[in-house]
């Protein structure tokens, strides 16, 4: 990795994306901090300017197709391509088992954590430069996104089990998952059965996130010597920052700290793994 790497971060105006975001230029490379609202990521980007580090601030909403479609002709103008792609982009948490929730923040949810990830993906991959060691997709993610987490399970054993399976996993069956839980949903929060407790939607949508990785990885890997491209996610731990209420035990500098220690690990790079704490996980 040198001044001539690009890495696309998403979500890069604040918390956890702001650091990868500055972590990453530290390390030297040319940083695409890519924001929903203009504006914000401006600011954003200028505080890591003020301290000399090589990032540019553009557009990007993972969930309107034309912002992606714009963002993707303006970084190939700009840069030919890229190396590296750190998707962030996160809605929040909002629909609780046995809470008063809204669907449509539901929905929300999924289409930028999960459909906004894919899309992204698909966008972004005709983009990604040939590298002896590889093209890198990361994907931030959560352990509450275990699809055989021991607290936050689906309850649904064939669906898990499908999911887990290589041979059965396909795009088909994981946004199959997400529309059965918008479904469920859309019946209100005290009607949904077997779907994770804690943080339900987020949860939901991670799974999905994870699968997908998982998903990418096998697809990609076929790929030939010099256009490979890796695809994993991870986890930050219990962040400090505007999605937890400034609750946690860490700091934003410290939750970035495993992201972009994967998407700088040397000589190739493993792919379609879950990391945590500079280890991996399983799923
Ligand atoms: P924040 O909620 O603070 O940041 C989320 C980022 O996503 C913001 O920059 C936000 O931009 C952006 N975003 C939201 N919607 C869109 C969209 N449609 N298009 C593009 N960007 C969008 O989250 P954190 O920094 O805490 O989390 C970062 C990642 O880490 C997330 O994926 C989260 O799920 C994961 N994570 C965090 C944990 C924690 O404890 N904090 C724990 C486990 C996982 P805007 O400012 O415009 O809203």
């Amino acid at each position: 990795w040198n001044s001539e790497t690009v890495a696309v971060v998403t979500g890069a105006n604040r918390g956890i994306g702001l650091e990868i975001s500055r972590q990453l230029a530290a390390h030297g490379l040319r940083v695409v901090m890519a924001s929903r609202d203009s504006e914000r990521g401006r600011r954003a980007a200028e505080i890591l300017q003020s301290d000399g580090l090589n990032v540019k601030s553009y557009q990007l909403d993972v969930s309107d197709r034309a912002s992606i479609e714009s963002f993707s002709k303006e970084i190939v103008t700009d840069y030919g391509g890229i190396d590296i792609l750190v998707q962030v982009n996160n809605a929040g948490v909002n629909f609780n088992k046995g809470s008063e929730n809204s669907i449509e923040f539901a929905q929300k949810v999924m289409e930028t954590n999960y459909f906004g990830t894919k899309r992204v993906t698909e966008a972004m991959i005709p983009v990604m430069k040939p590298s002896v060691y590889g093209a890198r997709i990361l994907n931030v993610s959560s352990r509450l996104g275990r699809i055989n987490g021991r607290r936050n399970r689906l309850g649904d054993a064939d669906l898990r089990e499908k999911l887990m399976a290589d041979e059965c996993l396909s795009e088909t069956l994981i946004d199959g998952m997400v529309a059965g839980f918008l479904d469920q949903a859309g019946d209100g929060a005290s009607a949904l059965n077997g779907w994770p407790e804690l943080f339900t939607d987020y949860s939901v949508s991670k799974m999905a996130v994870n699968a997908y990785t998982r998903l990418m990885a096998g697809l990609l890997s076929g790929r030939a010597e010099g256009g490979r491209i890796s695809v994993n996610c991870y986890c930050p731990g219990w962040v400090k920052t505007a999605m937890t209420g400034w609750e946690g035990n860490m700091s934003p500098e410290e939750g970035a700290d495993t992201g972009v220690w994967a998407v700088l690990l040397p000589n190739q790079s493993p792919t379609g793994k879950f990391f945590a704490e500079r280890r991996e996980i399983s799923f």
